[in-house]
C-alpha cells in the first residue's frame, strides 16, 4: 500500500518536529513527507533543516499568511485578477517550494483554483473535511470535477493510499508528534508501505 505523509502549519511549532521526522526516517528508510509551510513565515533558520533533508522532505505552499479567508473572496468583482496576482507572488518565494498548494482550512475558491491551474500547481484535497464542510463555491466546484477542469489534485478517498496527516502545533488535536507516538508509529510498522510524495499520487481532474 502507498503511504503519503503531510504535515501543515510549519514553521509554527518550531524545529523540534525534525527530531521526530528523523526518527521515522531511521525506522523507515523509504520515508517521505510534504511539509506545508506558511510561506511568509519562512526564514533562513527554519528553512535550513528542510534544505538538509531535501531528498525526503518536500516543501508545499500553505497559503500566504495563514489568515482566515485569505484565499476566498466571493463578492469581489475582480476576484480572478486578485487571485492571479496573489498566486504569482508565490513564484517569487526565495525558498525551494514545490508547486503543490493547500490553503488554510482547505478554503479553495474558483478564482484561486483557476489561478493555480494556470500556474500549473498541484492542489491538495487530501481531506474529507472539505467535502463535508466546504463553502458553497468549493462544493459547486467539487461536484463538477468529473468535467475535467485540467488541474492536478491529490485525494484522500483512494482506498489504495493511506494518509498520515497532522499539524506542527500542539494546540491541534492532530499534533503530529503526539499522533505519531500514539498511533502512527504502530500503523507504520504494521503496514508494508511504499512512501510517496503527495504530488506523486496526484491525478488530473
Ligand atoms: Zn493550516
Amino acid at each position: 500500500m502507498i503511504a503519503i505523509c503531510e504535515i501543515d502549519d510549519y514553521p509554527r511549532g518550531g524545529l523540534e518536529i525534525f527530531e521526530i521526522l528523523d526518527e521515522i526516517k531511521s525506522n523507515h528508510p523509504d520515508f517521505k513527507m510534504t511539509i506545508f509551510a506558511i510561506p511568509y513565515e519562512m526564514n533562513d533558520e527554519n528553512y535550513k533543516p528542510i534544505e538538509e533533508r531535501k531528498d525526503w522532505i518536500r516543501l508545499g505552499v500553505h497559503g500566504w499568511n495563514h489568515e482566515v479567508k485569505e484565499s476566498y473572496y466571493p463578492s469581489r468583482r475582480n476576484a480572478h485578477i486578485h487571485a492571479r496576482k496573489k498566486v504569482d507572488k508565490l513564484l517569487d518565494l526565495q525558498y525551494d517550494f514545490a508547486k503543490i498548494f493547500k490553503p488554510r482550512a482547505y478554503s479553495y475558491s474558483w478564482p484561486l483554483i483557476e489561478a493555480l491551474r494556470q500556474r500549473e500547481y498541484t492542489i491538495s484535497l487530501s481531506s474529507n473535511y472539505d467535502l463535508l464542510h466546504g463553502h458553497h463555491l468549493y462544493h459547486k466546484w467539487f461536484s463538477s470535477f468529473e468535467t475535467n477542469i485540467g488541474i492536478k489534485a491529490t485525494f484522500l478517498n483512494n482506498k489504495d493510499i493511506k494518509i498520515f496527516y497532522g499539524h506542527t502545533t500542539e494546540d491541534h488535536f492532530d499534533y503530529f508528534p503526539r499522533f505519531y507516538n500514539k498511533k502512527f508509529k504502530k500503523q507504520m510498522r504494521k503496514g508494508n508501505y511504499q512512501f510517496k510524495f503527495s504530488e506523486d499520487v496526484s491525478v488530473m481532474i
